[in-house]
């Protein structure tokens, strides 16, 4: 079973890496792949480059044998499309393995928004979590809630059994910690050391991100 975490990383921070320390520890993937958006297709364009943020996930994930880091979005051109990820790594995978797409509720909310979203299922499941300010499950827009309605597991054992096509639903206890309360404060001049890895916060002052 291999786990996907997409995201624009801008940075990784702890909210990041517990969501997927805590779905390794339920679920038991083989490995968790961090895939950092080159161009977001939902967002600004980042203030920093794909590699500065593909480089701090490197760093924060570096001492853990099942997270690996995934840059093929930053080799293709264009925007990042979680589709085609999903397609290439199907080429790669075959069509045989569980892959787990990893979201926070407040992405899965706007499913609906994604590029050809009702093929995700045809590629993968989805692994959903609450999010802290995230709105409730139960609020979601009929798109999201009539997909979640068809294709809801009633149990974690199939999405094992299954490679794609089910929508998990995960109650972990998820950190109140955003990218963009991280900016933010590095702007501010605030202290972040709680809220992401040390070597993370090291190179983000070794090259000023985020300072302005
Ligand atoms: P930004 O504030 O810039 O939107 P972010 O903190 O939401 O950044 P992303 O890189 O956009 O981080 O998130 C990638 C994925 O990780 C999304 O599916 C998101 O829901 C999930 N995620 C991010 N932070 C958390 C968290 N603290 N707990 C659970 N899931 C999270
Ligand atoms: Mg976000």
């Amino acid at each position: 079973m291999i786990a996907i975490l997409g995201g624009t990383f801008n940075p990784i921070h702890l909210g990041h890496l517990h969501l997927a320390t805590q779905l390794q520890a339920s679920l038991g993937f083989d490995s968790i792949r961090f895939v950092p958006a080159a161009l977001p297709a939902l967002k600004d364009v980042p203030a920093i480059t794909a590699e500065q943020r593909a480089e701090m996930v490197k760093i924060a994930i570096a001492n853990q044998p099942h997270f690996t880091l995934d840059t093929r979005e930053l080799l293709r051109s264009g925007t990042s499309y979680s589709i085609d990820t999903l397609i290439s790594l199907r080429e790669e995978l075959g069509n045989q393995v569980s892959l787990c797409w990893l979201m926070g509720s407040d992405a899965f909310a706007h499913l609906n928004a994604w590029h050809r979203w009702q093929e995700l299922l045809n590629y993968a499941h989805l692994i959903v979590v609450k999010r802290p300010h995230s709105l409730d499950l139960s609020n979601l827009n009929a798109d999201v809630k009539a997909l979640l309605e068809k294709h809801k597991a009633k149990t974690a054992e199939e999405i094992k059994h299954q490679a794609h096509g089910k929508i998990l639903i995960q109650e972990i206890a998820a950190l109140d910690i955003s990218s963009t309360d991280i900016r933010e404060k590095i702007a501010d001049k605030q202290d972040v050391s709680q809220l992401l890895p040390s070597g993370v916060l090291k190179l983000i002052q070794t090259h000023h991100l985020y300072q302005t």
